[in-house]
């Protein structure tokens, strides 16, 4: 991660980059944001630029051995300390970071703009309770006390302080007052009313707001290969939290994922049984999922087109929707994938007008059947 890679947060970034260049770098920091903002993103992204052997004035270089440990998540002098929940036969002083780390560093991999409750998901513990515990902080000090790896900074990034149990954060408070030299103790936190006050105290504060829709509009073009239009159709409804957006994305988009395979395949087998079926279950969905059903239909017979005439050049979203469309384009040829077209958007135009949607699905399934076996 490096600060390139965060649409926007200029003044953060002048902010931090600055104190490294003017050596005026605190040893204990407190990225306080709320839900949704990326103070976790600008804490990774500071930590590369720290190490990097060859930073410019603004960013890491991305190329150095450091950084590409830091691409990783798997630096030497940095640590991660993030809440954790009792685990199924694991003793309680053995859930601590350190044996967490492989999760963690994935869990990074895959997108750092998360929160607890998608943490909670990947973990999967024994119940909702998490908790950076008393050993957290025996394993900080200790970890502190050995030397650097590298000659440069050792890094603790503490994700969510405020899940720290009480006897954790005093157990951290002389560190944070008194560190050893070139150590520094990166907070990031989402509800930092929750902090005790003696750890404020120790830390200097900087305010993180959340993205602005520009922000997140640039975030998703950038990462899930959307249109202009899309994104900032979806960066409206954000409220400027990346991670409930993909929440809800995920849900929204599995359902109708889902659905329009099924739905297909029975027109391939032509079930008509299963079409009757599928109209009614469509006749009952809003217009919200109708247009999903669309728009995602012409998707996919955008990316069969492109697989048919070998021009894929984007990435496909994920491994099971590549092998549905390449199956597909595999009964396809390109006239037929302009008739599929043709047909979903004549629908969709007919249901925007206020058409009776079972009986135009219905419709449209028994035009698509046909289709598959001109
Ligand atoms: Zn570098």
């Amino acid at each position: 991660m490096r600060f390139q890679d965060i649409p926007g947060m200029d003044d953060v970034k002048l902010k931090l980059t600055s104190s490294v260049n003017n050596n005026t770098l605190a040893h204990a920091q407190l990225l306080a944001g709320k839900p949704g903002a990326w103070n976790l993103p600008l804490a990774l992204a500071f930590s590369a630029y720290i190490h990097c052997e060859n930073r410019n004035d603004h960013d890491a270089c991305g190329q150095c051995g450091s950084c590409s440990q830091h691409e990783k998540f798997i630096h030497p002098d940095v640590s991660y300390v993030f809440p954790l929940t009792s685990q199924k036969g694991v003793k309680s002083d053995d859930v601590i970071s350190r044996n967490y780390l492989k999760n963690f560093r994935s869990f990074l991999s895959e997108n750092p703009y998360r929160d607890i409750e998608d943490w909670a998901a990947y973990i999967e513990g024994e119940n909702k309770s998490f908790n950076i515990s008393k050993e957290e902080s025996r394993q900080i000090i200790q970890n502190l006390s050995l030397k650097s790896f590298t000659g440069g900074f050792k890094i603790v990034i503490i994700w969510l302080p405020e899940y720290m149990h009480i006897n954790a954060a005093n157990g951290i408070l002389k560190v944070l007052e008194e560190p050893a030299e070139k150590t520094l103790f990166l907070l990031v936190s989402q509800n930092s009313d929750r902090l005790l006050t003696t750890i404020l105290s120790r830390t200097r504060q900087i305010q993180i707001r959340n993205p602005k829709d520009i922000e997140i509009k640039d975030w998703l073009k950038s990462k899930m290969d959307l249109s202009d239009e899309k994104a900032a159709q979806l960066s409206l409804s954000s409220d400027g939290n990346i991670s409930s957006l993909l929440k809800i994305l995920e849900q929204k988009d599995d359902m109708v994922m889902d659905f329009f395979r099924k739905w297909l395949l029975a027109c391939y087998r032509l079930d008509q049984r299963k079409m009757i079926e599928y109209a009614d279950s469509f006749g009952k969905m809003n217009k919200v999922i109708h247009r999903s059903f669309f728009s995602y239909g012409q998707n996919v017979m955008r990316d069969c087109l492109l697989i048919i005439s070998k021009a894929h050049s984007t990435e496909l979203i994920s491994d099971s929707y590549k092998e549905f469309v390449i199956k597909l384009a595999a009964l396809l040829n390109i006239s037929k994938i302009e008739l599929f077209s043709q047909q979903l958007g004549e629908t969709a135009y007919y249901l925007e007008r206020n058409a009776n949607s079972k009986l135009a699905f219905l419709n449209m399934s028994v035009k698509m059947a046909h289709l598959f076996r001109k």
